[in-house]
Order: structure tokens, then sequence, then C-alpha cells
């Protein structure tokens, strides 16, 4: 597959070559990552990556576009169908700049907007002090409930009450939880904000109808297409057909220049494969298992953050383990389980050492892992944290870990 680089490049070909290595030897469990199917990695590498189509299909600012019109409209079209959206824009590179051009699309900067807190499970596009988006508007952040770890919709009401928000945005890298959007929408309504709702984690779960969707609801929606969607890195905007020139407007010219044609054919076969009863199996099993790995750590005393999971993801509190998130991660890149740190709500610690690790099942059932696999997992995290400095037993856990792997091949990866 990479006999071009190889020959050509000896040093990207071999980071490459022992990157496949990892994927397919080692238990993936960051919840926002997954693997592609070898037809969008085609659709990724293809000669479309040398077109440049600035503007959208039929309003082009450059000649030769009949064939990139097809897959832009293909694209549009397939996404429309799978959420049963009224506009869709499929150019947004990624997840932020998607998040960006929503901002810039409808409001002004200084603008008030609801977010929900980084360190409750929001992302930094939803009002970091730091970020862009904290920068130059105005965010107003809630929370979720201490006691329950799960979001307080009165709270969200009463702050949007007293804050008259222009867009309330709904949006979650790290709340395991289903949301209530029609409470979101009905927020939104009573204090006039446009709904927004950011749904790059469970875009997959969303489009296969195992949760709940936003889209009817909604103003504006936007997702990443990498995540449980389980397409390219990219992003897409839906919205309300009274959004739509404005939305456009603010992806190109507003933020973005040329659009990559060669990621906007991965998402349009990756819709294609959403649109597919095999994609549902796929969702329904990405949540069975999420709640499987969670009942198999709660067994051996692993404290959840809101006590479970309700989607892909799971987020774990380590404090009465003694351990730091940041440990645990490192514990256990040493046995080829890789998932990330994370902080859990009000966290006393730092965000570069935090309490918490999250998990998630989307890339792990992609290879056909089951609940067999899940008690596996669950016995090895839990064994692997007892053993830290122990080298010789991570070292035994890293062989397991790489023999039940090697039963269960990654995409596009031949070993
Ligand atoms: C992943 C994520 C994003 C950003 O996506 P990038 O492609 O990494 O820029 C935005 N919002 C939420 C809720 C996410 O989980």
């Amino acid at each position: 597959m990479y006999d071009f680089i190889k020959n050509q490049d000896s040093e990207v070909y071999g980071a490459i070559e022992r990157e496949e290595q990892r994927q397919s030897e080692g238990i993936e469990l960051i919840p926002s990552e997954n693997y592609v199917s070898e037809a969008v990695l085609e659709a990724c590498g293809s000669i479309l990556t040398n077109k440049y189509s600035e503007g959208y299909p039929g309003k082009r600012y450059y000649g030769g576009q009949e064939n990139i019109d097809t897959i832009e409209n293909l694209a549009i079209d397939r996404a429309k169908k799978l959420f049963c959206a009224e506009h869709v824009n499929v150019q947004p590179y990624s997840g932020s700049p998607a998040n960006t051009a929503v901002y810039f699309a409808l409001l002004e900067f200084g603008d008030t907007v609801m977010g929900l807190k980084l360190d409750h499970g929001g992302h930094i596009t939803h009002g970091l002090p730091i970020a862009f988006s904290g920068r130059a508007y105005h965010f107003v952040q809630y929370g979720v409930n201490k006691k329950t770890g799960r979001l307080d919709m009165e709270e969200v009401r009463q702050l949007a009450l007293t804050h008259k928000p222009k867009m309330i945005v709904a949006g979650f890298t790290a709340y395991p939880r289903d949301i209530e959007w029609k409470k979101f929408k009905a927020i939104a309504d009573e204090v006039g904000a446009i709904a927004m709702a950011d749904i790059s984690h469970t875009a997959g779960l969303v489009a296969a109808g195992v949760l709940e969707s936003p889209v009817p609801y909604f103003d504006v929606i936007t997702t990443t297409t990498h995540k449980t969607l389980r397409g390219p890195r990219g992003a897409i905007i839906m919205c309300k057909e009274k959004y739509a020139k404005a939305i456009d407007r603010a992806v190109f010219p507003g933020l973005q220049g040329g659009p990559h044609e060669h990621a906007i054919a991965g998402k349009a076969v990756a819709f294609q494969e959403a649109l597919q009863p095999a994609f549902r199996e796929y969702a329904m099993q990405v949540k069975k298992n999420a709640h499987h790995l969670a009942e198999a750590l709660k067994k051996r005393g692993f404290e959840l953050v809101s006590g479970g999971t309700d989607t892909h993801l799971i987020l774990a509190d380590l404090t009465n383990k003694g351990i730091s998130g940041k440990d645990a991660q490192v514990a256990l890149d040493k046995v080829g389980i890789t998932l990330n740190k994370n902080t859990v709500p009000d966290d006393p610690r730092p965000p570069f050492d935090p309490s918490g690790i999250r998990m998630g099942t989307p890339a792990i059932t992609t290879r056909g892992m089951k609940e067999a696999e899940m008690e596996k997992t669950a016995e090895w995290i839990d064994r692997t944290l007892s053993v830290i400095n122990d080298d010789k037993a991570l070292a035994d856990i890293k062989e397991e870990v790489k023999t039940l792997c090697l039963k269960f091949p990654v995409p596009g990866i031949k070993i």
C-alpha cells in the first residue's frame, strides 16, 4: 500500500509502519478516535487533493469543477439524508473551524453565548477563556450537578434567564449521558436564543438512530466526521434553511479558502456507509460495549462520573484508586492500552495531571470486539494500575493485549 513512500522517503515510511504496528497491536480506547474503512482511506489518498475549488457546487471561482461538484453534491445529499437535515455545508476542515464558522455567521463579537465548562465535559471551542471562542465572545458557562455528574437543566434555564444569551451551545466532549435536546431547545426559545448543538462525539450514534437527534429541533448542528461517524478527519455544519446563506458565507469566504475535496470525497463515502443497516448494528454494539465495559470497571471498584454511560463514552475518577489520570495514562500506554487523562467535574487537580481517565468503544467495536473483550479490557486496566512500577508485569500484560488484538484486524492494515 505504501510502496512509493517506502522507496522515496524512508523516514516518513518508517513512522507510518511503526504507527500501523501500534494501531494493530494495541487497544484503542480514546473515545474520539475510530478506524475508517479502506474505501474512505482511498478517497482521502486520491488525486482529488490536487484540485482548487473555492466556492460551492455550481458557483466556483476556478475552472475544471465538473467532477468536484459531483463529489461535493454527493456528500451534501447523503449527509442530508443521514441526519434529515434541511441544509448541510460539508467544507469545514475540522470541528473547531466548523464551530468558529457558526459563531462568525450568527453572532457579533462580544455577544453573550452559553456553553458547557471545559472541566465539566465541554470543548475548548465552547468558550475556554484563552481560546478564540472565549476571547471573541462573552461566554457564560454552565456545569453538571456535583452529586449526579449530570447536566442540571434547571441551572441551565436560570443562567439563560439571567444572562439572556444570543446563542446556547449544547455540546459535549467528555459527558457520558443522554442529552435532553428538547429541554435545551425550550430554554433557548424562552430567552430568544439560537440553539446550537455540537454532536461531534455522538454523531454516528445519532445517525444510526441509537441516540436521540437534535437535528429536527435545533437551529444549527455541527459535527466532526472522524469520531463515532467513522469518516475522515473533518466536519460538517447542518442548519435550518433560514440560516443557510449566513453559514455558507461564514465558511467561505469568511473563514476558509479552498475546500479539501479529497476529504469531502471521504465524507461522501463514509456517509454512504453510515446509511447501511450494518452501521446501525455497529452503533448498537458501540453502546452495548460501553455499557459492558462500564459495568466491568465498576465491579473492580472504579468510580464512574454519573455512575455509568448512555453513550460510547466513560469517564472514571481515579481518586479512590490512589493514582492520577496522567500516571494511569502512562502506565496503560506501556501495555498497549491507549486512552486519555481527563478532568472530572470540579477537579481539584490541574488539567495536565487530572483525577480521571476518559475511555470509549467506537474504535474497538469497529475491529469487531464484543462483550467478552470488554471484560478482558477492564481486567487489564485494573491489573495495570495495580502494578505500575513492575516492568515485568507490565510487559506480560502487553503480550496478552497484543495476542488478543491480532485476532481483530484494523481496516487498512495488513499484518
Ligand atoms: C472533537 C470535538 C470538536 C473539535 O474537533 P476538531 O476536529 O478536533 O477540531 C468540537 N466539539 C466537540 C464537542 C468535540 O468533541
